[in-house]
C-alpha cells in the first residue's frame, strides 16, 4: 500500500474514532442537559404545588379569625379572608393548569384528579366556614367550629400526589435534587403542621375554653409530627456540606418557629390544659403566630432555589462539556488536517518528484525538475544527494561528449591526408571494399582510376618543396571539382591520386579522365618568387571493373600498368587497362 493511501487511511481512522468519542460524549451530555432541564422544570413545578398547598394552609388564617370573630364581623377580617381565598383559588389554578399542561399518565391524572377534589373540598368547606361564621359568635358551638377547621385542613393532603409526583420526577431527572428537594418538602410539610396545630386551637381560643380530650390529643399527635420533622430536618440541615444560607435559614427557623411561635405555643397549650384563659382570641394569635412560621417558607423557598441552581448549574456544565468536546475535537480535526497536508506537502509530493528525477536519471535524463525542500529538513538531505548524483552525471556525460569528439576527430585525422583535406590511402581502402562489395551485390559497373603526376621530383627539385606541395593541393582541387557525388577519391600516397566511380561505364571513365586531365594540365600552381606561375601534368590509368569487380589489389594492379603504360607512351596522357583478350591492351588520347 502507498504511504499516501496509508497516511489517509490513517487520517480516516482517526477521524471516525473522534466522530465516535464526539457523539458519545454528546449524546451522554444532551441527556445530561435534557435531564437538568427536565429537572429543573420539575422544581418548578414542585414549587406551584407547593405554593397551592401553601396558599390553602395560610387561607386557614384568616379562616379561623373569621370563625373567632364577633357579629357582625370585622370587615377588614373578612377583607383579608377574601385575598387569602383569591391567592388559594390562583394558586390550585395554576397547578391544575401544570398538570393539565403535562404528560397525561395515570400518576398525572391521579394527581390531577385530586387537585381538583381539593379544588371541590375548599368550595365547600368554604360554604361551611361562611354559614357558620353568619351565625352569632355565642351560637357557634366548639363542636361546629372544630368540623369547619377540619374541613379546611382536609385539603391539603389532597394537594399531597401532585408534590408528590414532582418531587419524585425531579429527583428521578437529577438524583443530585434529592436533599434539597426532600428538604423543601419537609420545610412545607413541617409549616403544614405548624398552621395545623394553630387551627387546633381556633375552637378553644374563639369559645375561651380549655381544649377537649380530643383537642389535647390531636394538638399532642401534631406537637409530636412537629418534634420528628424538626429533628429529620436538624439531621438534614446540619450536616457538613448542606449550604450556608440553607443552614442560616435552619437558624432563622429555630429562632423564629422553635423560639418565639413555640413559646406562644406553650402559652396556649398551658391555658387550654388550665382554665382557658387565654387572652387572646384566634385572629390575635394567628396575627402573633402566623409570622414567625414564614421562616419555615424562607427555608423551603431557598432549598428549592438550591435546587433551581443545581438544574441550572448541571445544565451549564452539560452545555460546556459539550462545548469544549465541539472546540477540542475540531482543534484536533484541524491538527490532523495540518499535519496530513505538511507531510503531504514536505514528504510525499517531494519524494514522488525526487523518485521521478531518479528515474529520468537512470534513463540519463538530467532535466526532470527536482522540489524546492526547506533548508533542514530531511527530504532536503534526499534532495542535496539527488542533485550531486544529477550534477556528477551531468559532469561524466560532458566528458564523455568531449572524449567522443576527441574520438570521433581523430578518427577522421586518421582517415585525412594532412595536406589536401582528402581521404588518405587508409581511409580509400576501407571504403573501397564496401563499394565493391556493395557493387558486387547489385551489379553496378565501377572503374577504378589511378593518377600520379609526372616528373614531380623534378618538379621539386626546380621550385622547391613548397612550391611541389601546392601543386598538390591545386591537382586535389582539380581531381575534387571533377568528381561525381557518391565517388570515392583519396591522396593514394606521395603525389599519387585514385578515384573509385560507380554505376560507371569504361566510355564515361575515359572521358572523365581526359576532363581531369585537361584540368590537371590547365591548373596554375604560383611559386613564390617566380612570375608566372607553373604548371604540372599527370598520367592517368584505368581499371574497368565491369559489374563484376574482381579485389581491389587486382584492380589497383591493372590501373597501376595502365598508368605505367601511359608513362611510357609520353606522359599527360590516359590509359585504359586491358579487361580482356578482345579488347585493346590500352587507349590512350593526348
Ligand atoms: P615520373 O614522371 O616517372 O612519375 O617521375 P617522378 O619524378 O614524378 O617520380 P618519382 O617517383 O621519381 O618521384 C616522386 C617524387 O615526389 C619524389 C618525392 O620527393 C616527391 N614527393 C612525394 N610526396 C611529396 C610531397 O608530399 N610533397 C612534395 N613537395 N614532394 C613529394
Ligand atoms: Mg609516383
Ligand atoms: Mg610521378
Amino acid at each position: 500500500m502507498s504511504l499516501s493511501r496509508l497516511l489517509r487511511l490513517l487520517a480516516a481512522m482517526l477521524t471516525l474514532a473522534t466522530a465516535l468519542l464526539v457523539g458519545r460524549v454528546a449524546t451522554v451530555e444532551w441527556r445530561n442537559q435534557d435531564l437538568a432541564a427536565v429537572g429543573r422544570e420539575s422544581v418548578s413545578e414542585l414549587r406551584r404545588a407547593l405554593a397551592a398547598a401553601e396558599m390553602v394552609s395560610r387561607e386557614r388564617g384568616p379562616t379561623n379569625g373569621v370563625l373567632g370573630d364577633d357579629t357582625p364581623p370585622q370587615p377588614q377580617r373578612r377583607e383579608r379572608l377574601a385575598e387569602a381565598r383569591a391567592r388559594s383559588d390562583a394558586a390550585l389554578a395554576a397547578l391544575g393548569q401544570v398538570l393539565v399542561d403535562g404528560p397525561h399518565d395515570a400518576r398525572h391524572q391521579n394527581a390531577e384528579r385530586h387537585v381538583q377534589q381539593a379544588r371541590d373540598a375548599l368550595q365547600r368547606a368554604r360554604a361551611g366556614v361562611d354559614a357558620l361564621s353568619a351565625v352569632p359568635k355565642a351560637e357557634r358551638t366548639p363542636a361546629q367550629i372544630r368540623a369547619q377547621v377540619g374541613a379546611m385542613v382536609a385539603v391539603v393532603p389532597l394537594i399531597a400526589p401532585a408534590i408528590s409526583l414532582m418531587a419524585e420526577e425531579a429527583q428521578q431527572a437529577l438524583p443530585v435534587l434529592g436533599d434539597d428537594v426532600q428538604g423543601a418538602r419537609m420545610a412545607a410539610e413541617l409549616r403544614e403542621y405548624a398552621g395545623l396545630l394553630g387551627s387546633h386551637f381556633t375552637a378553644a381560643l374563639t369559645a375561651q375554653q380549655p381544649f377537649s380530650a380530643e383537642e389535647r390529643a390531636a394538638i399532642e399527635r401534631t406537637r409530636g409530627r412537629i418534634d420528628q420533622l424538626r429533628g429529620l430536618l436538624d439531621l438534614r440541615l446540619r450536616t457538613p456540606g448542606t449550604a450556608d444560607a440553607a443552614q442560616q435559614a435552619w437558624q432563622q427557623v429555630q429562632q423564629a418557629y422553635f423560639g418565639r411561635a413555640a413559646s406562644l405555643v406553650d402559652q396556649v397549650v398551658t391555658a387550654g390544659n388550665g382554665d382557658g384563659r387565654y387572652g387572646m382570641d384566634p385572629a390575635a394569635f394567628a396575627t402573633a403566630y402566623v409570622p414567625d412560621m414564614n421562616s419555615l417558607f424562607a427555608l423551603r423557598d431557598l432549598l428549592l432555589d438550591n435546587a433551581a441552581a443545581r438544574a441550572s448549574a448541571q445544565a451549564r456544565d452539560a452545555r460546556r462539556v459539550l462545548w469544549l468536546t465541539a472546540a477540542g475535537s475540531a482543534v484536533l480535526l484541524a491538527v490532523l488536517a495540518v499535519s496530513m497536508l505538511m507531510v503531504q506537502r514536505r514528504l510525499l509530493r517531494p519524494l514522488v518528484q525526487t523518485a521521478g528525477a531518479l528515474h529520468a536519471l537512470a534513463r540519463n535524463d538530467l532535466q526532470a525538475p527536482l522540489p524546492v525542500a526547506r533548508a533542514g529538513d530531511e527530504m532536503a538531505a534526499v534532495v542535496g544527494a539527488v542533485r550531486t548524483l544529477q550534477d556528477h552525471t551531468r559532469q561524466r556525460q560532458a566528458l564523455e561528449a568531449e572524449r567522443d569528439a576527441l574520438i570521433e576527430q581523430l578518427r577522421a585525422l586518421s582517415n585525412t591526408d594532412f595536406l589536401t583535406g582528402l581521404p588518405n590511402r587508409r581511409a580509400f581502402m576501407l571504403a573501397a571494399e564496401r563499394e565493391l562489395a556493395q557493387a558486387r551485390r547489385h551489379a553496378v559497373s565501377m572503374v577504378l582510376v589511378l593518377l600520379d603526376v609526372d616528373h614531380f621530383k623534378q618538379f621539386n627539385d626546380s621550385h622547391g618543396h613548397a612550391a611541389g606541395d601546392e601543386a598538390l593541393v591545386a591537382v586535389a582541387g582539380a581531381v575534387r571539382q571533377a568528381l561525381r557525388a557518391g565517388d570515392l577519391v583519396a591522396r593514394f600516397g606521395g603525389e599519387e591520386f585514385v578515384l573509385l566511380m560507380a554505376h560507371c561505364t569504361a566510355q564515361q571513365a575515359l572521358a572523365f579522365a581526359e576532363r581531369l586531365r585537361a584540368a590537371i594540365a590547365a591548373a596554375a600552381v604560383t611559386v613564390p618568387g617566380r612570375g608566372a606561375p607553373a604548371r604540372v601534368t599527370a598520367s592517368i590509368g584505368l581499371a574497368d571493373a565491369g559489374t563484376a569487380p574482381s579485389a581491389l589489389a587486382d584492380l589497383l594492379d591493372q590501373a597501376d600498368q595502365a598508368m605505367y603504360l601511359a608513362k611510357e607512351a609520353g606522359r599527360n596522357r590516359v590509359v585504359l587497362a586491358a579487361t580482356d583478350p578482345i579488347s585493346p591492351a590500352g587507349a590512350g588520347s593526348s
